[in-house]
């Protein structure tokens, strides 16, 4: 697999103090690495999938083209009041900070095969939120892919009952 780790730049103290975020930006602004990254996303789902979830808001920037390529629909998952019609969430907290994420009550049919797509696995809060609300819809996870994982932090045991994949590690 190409080495998509050289198009990432690591800010240090953004936004807080001691976090190093990883900024995807450089990435995405370099068309043959965004469609390598895609391509290599593309490669790990396998089987029939009807639904791509991706969560507010880098998850959007994968998942709507993956959904496209895949012949999927695509579901976002929202921070509070964005989604207009009737909506169920869940709460989480974040490495820096907590929130909620919401997502419209009809967004999947039960037993459809969703793949859920972020940016970025840190603590697993985000991504435990994300499976909860699928599942509380019926939805079948069959995958959660992340384009980073953040080894150090762990999250991975938090998702233990899923297959996860994720194509760069730091
Ligand atoms: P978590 O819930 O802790 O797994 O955090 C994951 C979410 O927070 C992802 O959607 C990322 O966009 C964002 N995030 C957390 N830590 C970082 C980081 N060090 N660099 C960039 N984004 C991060």
């Amino acid at each position: 697999m190409p080495d998509l780790s050289t198009s990432i730049r690591t800010i240090p103290d953004f936004p807080k103090t001691g976090i190093q975020f990883k900024d995807i930006t450089t990435l995405l602004k370099d068309p043959v690495a965004f469609k390598l990254c895609l391509d290599e996303m593309a490669k790990r789902i396998s089987g029939k999938v009807d639904i791509i979830i991706g969560t507010e808001s880098r998850g959007f920037i994968f998942g709507a083209p993956l959904a496209d390529r895949l012949g999927a629909g695509f579901v976002p998952v929202r921070k509070p009041g964005k989604l207009p019609a009737e909506t169920i969430s869940e709460e989480y907290a974040l490495e820096y900070g907590a929130d909620q994420l919401e997502i419209h009550t009809d967004a999947i049919e039960k037993g459809r095969r969703v793949v859920i797509v972020d940016d970025l696995l840190a603590t697993g809060g985000t991504m435990v939120a994300t499976t909860k609300l699928v599942e509380r819809l019926g939805g079948q996870i069959v995958l959660i892919l992340f384009l980073i994982e953040l080894e150090f932090l762990q999250g991975r045991e938090r998702l233990s009952d899923y297959t996860v994949e994720a194509l760069i590690k730091f």
